[in-house]
């Protein structure tokens, strides 16, 4: 038996809401993760087996390594579907918004999905949810959306309709949202989900080799380059630094996704607390951060870069030059210092 976490009265709202709607829409953030699409599929395929009429709608494309997973096919991209897409979401009686806490989050499809007369369900893990949705289950405790989503499952007594699609995708969520299980991984609960998941007839095995061994040759050539070129070392800062311009991302012919665990990379150097990555996409400058322990790089991500996200996971979007953003980053590791371990917190 896992633990209860989720309020009777949120699963009593929600059993409401479900009733209640035939034409469920559900989405998730923009540049979607296994979290996102794990959690959307997952739920589609719980709610289609029980007779609604289900459309996953993403902001943009789904990552191309998870095309494999159950019903990604079906997945329409608002970037390529407005249209279509637009027509769906109005006239759903119910829309479930997964793994984001805030509407900025579904990015260019935000004023579509706000207009939608449909009442509106968010089930996420992030911390500080917004107040967009009717009904809000947060849960920043839990490791990935997908968990929540199978425990949300099963106290709606919807275990049995988990099918071995349904268990495919949410452990991909599970599964990619721990970094496979290397961090927020100790949860007891973790491994009784991942087991009732095995008997549902997931090959865990074979997940892992389709989502993280399915790399291009650029891809690993861009890694390496990344790593080995534009990788910077703070030592007395223990901190680290990637950037990519976009010539770099021009020379290895640069997909979405390819550079995604990239900013993890630095901190298997045991001195290494936390570690950026600057990536100019174009328009803006995206950034990931990733830490280690009690360090948390949401702070950073969302007093610098106009954006947000977990303790040790976080991201944004920086409106500025490459340069500047690497500027900005070298001018407050000396503020950052009052933050690492042992250090005392000088300024908050
Ligand atoms: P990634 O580095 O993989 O893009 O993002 C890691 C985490 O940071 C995501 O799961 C999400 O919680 C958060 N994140 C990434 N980009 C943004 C952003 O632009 N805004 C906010 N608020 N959070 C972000
Ligand atoms: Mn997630």
């Amino acid at each position: 038996m896992i633990s209860r976490v989720v309020k009777e009265t949120d699963i009593k709202d929600l059993r409401r809401y479900l009733e209640r709607s035939k034409n469920i829409v559900i989405t998730c953030h923009v540049s979607p993760d296994g979290d996102a699409i794990g959690s959307s599929l997952a739920f589609m395929h719980v709610l289609t087996s029980i007779g609604k009429t289900v459309n996953v709608i993403t902001p943009d494309l789904p990552p191309r390594n998870l095309s494999f997973l159950p019903g990604a096919r079906s997945i329409l991209p608002f970037t390529r579907y407005a249209e279509t897409g637009t027509g769906l979401f109005n006239k759903a009686d119910l829309i479930i918004c997964l793994d984001f806490n805030d509407i900025k989050r579904v990015d260019k499809m935000a004023d579509t999905l706000s207009a939608s007369p449909a009442p509106k369900v968010l089930i996420d893990h992030h911390l500080n949810p917004g107040d967009f949705a009717d009904l809000t289950i947060s849960h920043p405790e839990m490791s990935s959306t997908c968990i929540l989503l199978f425990r949300i499952l099963c106290r709606l007594e919807l275990y049995g309709k988990i099918n071995r699609k349904a268990a495919e995708c949410i452990y991909t969520g599970m599964m990619t949202d721990t970094g496979n299980f290397t961090y927020n991984s100790n949860d007891p609960d973790l491994y009784v989900v991942i087991s009732e998941l095995i008997k549902k007839g997931i090959n865990k095995d074979r997940l892992y080799q389709s989502i993280c061994n399915t790399y291009s040759a650029n891809r690993i050539r861009l890694n390496g380059y990344a790593v080995y070129q534009k990788m910077q070392l703070f030592p007395e800062h223990q901190a680290a630094m990637i950037t990519l311009t976009k010539d770099d991302l021009k020379e290895f012919d640069y997909e979405k996704g390819d550079t995604e665990s990239l900013v993890n990379v630095p901190l298997s150097i045991p001195d290494i607390t936390y570690s950026i990555f600057f990536r100019d996409d174009g328009d803006y400058i995206k950034v990931s951060a990733r830490s280690k322990g009690e360090f948390a790089v949401n702070r950073i991500c969302e007093k610098y870069f106009n954006g947000g996200g977990h303790k040790n996971a976080a991201g944004g979007e920086f409106s500025g030059t490459l340069e500047e953003a690497v500027s900005l980053f070298l001018s407050i590791l000396d503020e950052n210092d009052n933050y690492l371990p042992g250090k005392q917190i000088k300024d908050k």
